[in-house]
């Protein structure tokens, strides 16, 4: 089963995807990965509904990535006077570690890193930025804040202190089970919230170690004083927008979104666009004009992938959601200003042999009008590079690694196939015509480009480029 464009779609799944008939019919929609948001739902919902993925992956064989999302360190207010007060602007208002009773002008703040890393003047926003205060004074366990912008606070409000590394652990005792949970049911990512630190994914990769691809959710302004490293040490990263946007100002956030795109693009690592991208889908059927053109936006900087949240987790249109996504995806790629925008940010090859083939690759394919690129792929790193090129034709990637086959179900334009590995050049170059003609990717006549590693089935020994024709009688 074809999908006619590169660009992936990510759909989360939720209250109003949870049965077999909508994650089918969202797979169907054009749904490439389901992430699973782990600050929501319990184990066993999240249990049954990695069970119908698998099994709608095993209707259609086609590989389905799952994405588990861990909730990470979100820091909250605690329990608030009569579970809501009102903030008012120029009023004085405390948080303190432990109060000794809320009222209408101090609330619970139980997180101690938070006073720790206080100064005068530090901006503290809280309920999504919706409320701001500003700290006047503070000691271990209090602070004193002026409210610069009221408004309503209710009990268990999300907190954010934009611009300050907060010393705190990436991971949390609930991300720690959710891990081991998500591990043991064999998720393919993992997504890790509030990366602050290079150092935070390198703790999550030495708990996972290579069962799951690792990635890093951009959100927090301190992220992107160490993009690069933290871009080397993952396998991918998302544009977590949501709280990134609470944390910068809205006209910071396009300029950051091309500079994460940017830098994956350069490193070869598969980036997704994700939050809000057709927001208002989740109580209308259409997308306003400005979500289509956010999610181009996306396509046109070149994206693995793009994301919805709530639209297909709990809203009233998740499969139209993920059918207009699929829709303004194919048109912006079918676009003609679409590979000029695309080539202005092609990186160079690297100096290594798998780079070097698949940058040939590409102009090979382009110029002998190839159907399509093969690559043979054991951990999935060929075709990375082969995707970093961004080539006109699909990649069609075989692997004899159903977990490879499943992670690279994100990857631009890669379509991947299962099948053993082969053991000479004419196996090769046969299997590659068949599966390339049963996909749909080829027809008799048709000329590939292949990639593989000699000796085969070697890991990251990519060092082989064949062109081969596919015969009028396709071999049997
Ligand atoms: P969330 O992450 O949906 O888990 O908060 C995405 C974002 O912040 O954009
Ligand atoms: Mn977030």
């Amino acid at each position: 089963m074809r999908r006619h464009r590169n660009s992936k779609v990510v759909a989360t799944l939720g209250p109003a995807s949870s049965d077999r008939e909508q994650i089918r019919a969202l797979f169907l929609a054009g749904a490439d990965v389901f992430r699973f948001n782990f600050s929501h739902g319990s184990h066993e919902e999240h249990r049954q509904r990695f069970d119908i993925v698998r099994s709608i992956e095993k209707e259609f064989a086609r590989p389905i990535a799952i994405l588990q999302d861990l909730q990470g360190p979100k820091i909250r207010v605690g329990k608030i006077k009569d579970g809501g007060i009102t903030l008012e602007r120029g009023q004085r208002f405390r948080l303190e570690l432990k109060p000794k009773k809320a009222s209408d002008a101090v609330a619970p703040l139980p997180h101690p890193e938070i006073f720790a890393a206080l100064a005068s003047g530090t901006v503290i926003l809280l309920d999504d930025g919706k409320l701001r205060l500003e700290v006047r004074d503070f000691g271990a366990d209090w602070a004193e804040t002026e409210v610069i912008v009221g408004g309503p606070l209710s009990d268990r409000k999300g907190v954010n202190v934009p611009g300050i590394t907060m010393p705190i652990s990436p991971l949390t005792k609930k991300d720690h089970e959710d891990l081991q949970f998500g591990l043991k049911l064999g998720v393919d990512w993992i997504a890790l919230s509030f990366v602050q630190r290079p150092e935070d994914i390198a703790e999550l990769q030495r708990i996972v170690k290579r069962r799951a691809a690792v990635m890093a959710k951009i959100e927090k302004p301190a992220a992107l004083l160490s993009l690069t490293q933290i871009v080397d040490l993952c396998d991918g990263i998302m544009v977590a927008r949501g709280d990134l946007g609470v944390e910068l100002a809205p006209e910071e956030v396009p300029g950051r979104q091309k500079e994460i795109i940017r830098a994956c693009r350069l490193a070869g690592k598969p980036v997704i666009v994700a939050t809000q991208m057709l927001d208002s889908m989740v109580n209308s059927p259409t997308p306003t004009r400005a979500e289509a053109s956010d999610v181009a936006t996306a396509i046109y900087d070149g994206a693995d992938a793009v994301m919805l949240s709530a639209e297909s987790a709990a809203g009233r249109y998740p499969v139209e959601s993920v059918a207009f996504m699929d829709r303004i995806i194919t048109r912006t790629e079918a676009d003609p200003t679409y590979r000029p925008i695309i080539e202005a940010l092609h990186p160079e090859p690297e100096a290594t042999a798998p780079d070097a083939i698949s940058n040939a690759a590409a102009r090979v394919a382009q110029t002998v009008s190839a159907a399509a690129i093969v690559t043979y792929t054991t951990s999935g790193s060929t075709a990375i590079r082969a995707a970093r090129e961004r080539p006109v034709v699909s990649i069609l990637t075989l692997t004899a690694r159903r977990p490879t086959a499943r992670r690279l179900a994100l990857l631009w334009g890669a379509h991947c196939v299962v099948t053993p590995d082969v053991t000479s050049f004419q196996e090769m170059v046969e299997k590659a015509c068949t599966i390339a003609v049963q996909e749909g990717f080829a027809a008799p006549g048709d000329k590939l480009v292949i990639t593989a590693g000699v000796p085969f089935g070697t890991p990251g020994a990519t060092n082989v480029l064949r062109i081969a024709w596919i015969e009028r009688q396709p071999p049997s």
